[in-house]
């Protein structure tokens, strides 16, 4: 019997999670349209990029996957790379960390070609907050100065404060000396990320990129990753890819991949204007009534 209890009542969290995003669509797609026109594949680049594609082109083993991609993460703020599955968006994050090069194009991190930085002067700039964010054994504190070993308390509580695991660690019987895992406090899928984008807070990488995790979560833990992500942008570029369509209403730009291509780039209003597959994505998240497009 628990089975189909506990299918039930996974099924209502989800619909409620749908209709708390149904109705923050409604109310951003009532804003009024930007000016600006949407940005094609090719089309003009703003000009203080963070991160910029220039014709990439790459193949696992000489299969194409991604084909001639441009597209700038302006600096500052939150750009979302999305698009279905196997588009090629971890691709994009490993060729900016360098793990592959591309076939042929340029990609540059704050105007300089990746290939021409030092590994440290690039690991130096970016961040990375992986999707399955492994938590070490250990205690959370211990977890933390993996990124700053000299951090102190204050510090180290700024930045739980920030991505709202403060009260978490609060709750713990013994604070930032409680070990993570059975025997100390146990993290959930969306604490653990928040855990280790607050590792990441720590380092002083001016560019974050970010694998948001896949698995479910509750809308407890969706609203506080949400919110942990935006206070990230705040004072850094944030590039993630995000698989949550609240991530990507909220970005200040979105990049859509489709089979290895830019199929869309501009700001939530402009995909929704301009862009099929994106309104297509939104529908099936339950984001948009069926009237629209
Ligand atoms: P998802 O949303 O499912 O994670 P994605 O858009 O992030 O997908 P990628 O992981 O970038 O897509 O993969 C793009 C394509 O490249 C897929 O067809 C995938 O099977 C293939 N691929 C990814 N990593 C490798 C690899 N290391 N070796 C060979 N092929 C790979």
């Amino acid at each position: 019997l628990t089975m189909p209890i506990n299918q039930a009542i996974s099924a209502v969290a989800q619909l409620q999670t749908g209709l708390a995003a149904f109705g923050r669509i409604e109310e951003v797609l009532r804003l009024p349209a930007e000016r600006s026109a949407p940005e094609g594949p090719t089309g003009a680049m703003p000009d203080r990029a963070a991160i910029r594609f220039e014709r990439v082109s790459f193949s696992y083993d000489r299969r194409p996957v991604l084909s001639d991609v441009s597209f700038a993460v302006p600096a500052g703020g939150l750009t979302a790379v999305i698009g279905p599955s196997g588009a090629g968006k971890s691709t994009v994050l490993a060729l900016i960390e360098r793990f592959y090069e591309p076939d042929s194009g340029t990609i540059r991190i704050d105007g300089v070609p990746v290939d021409r930085m030092t590994t440290g002067r690039l690991r130096g700039r970016l961040g990375y907050v992986e999707q399955s964010a492994p938590v070490l054994a250990g205690t959370i504190r211990e977890n933390l100065l993996l990124a700053a070993p000299h951090a102190g308390g204050l510090r180290l509580a700024s930045v739980l404060e920030r991505v709202g695991l403060a009260e978490v660690v609060a709750r713990a019987p013994q604070g930032l000396d409680t070990p993570v895992g059975d025997n100390g406090v146990r993290l959930s899928g969306g604490e653990r990320q928040r855990l280790a984008i607050a590792r990441a807070l720590l380092t002083d990488a001016p560019i974050m990129l970010m694998d948001e995790p896949t698995s479910n979560l509750d809308a407890r833990n969706e609203a506080a990753l949400r919110d942990a992500i935006a206070e990230v942008a705040r004072d850094r570029t944030v590039l993630v890819v995000a698989h949550r369509l609240s991530t990507v209403v909220d970005a200040d730009r979105i990049v859509l991949l489709d089979r290895g291509r830019v199929a869309a780039a501009g700001h939530h209003h402009e995909l929704v204007a301009s862009s099929p597959l994106y309104r297509e994505m939104l529908r099936r998240q339950l984001l948009l009534p069926s009237g629209v497009g």
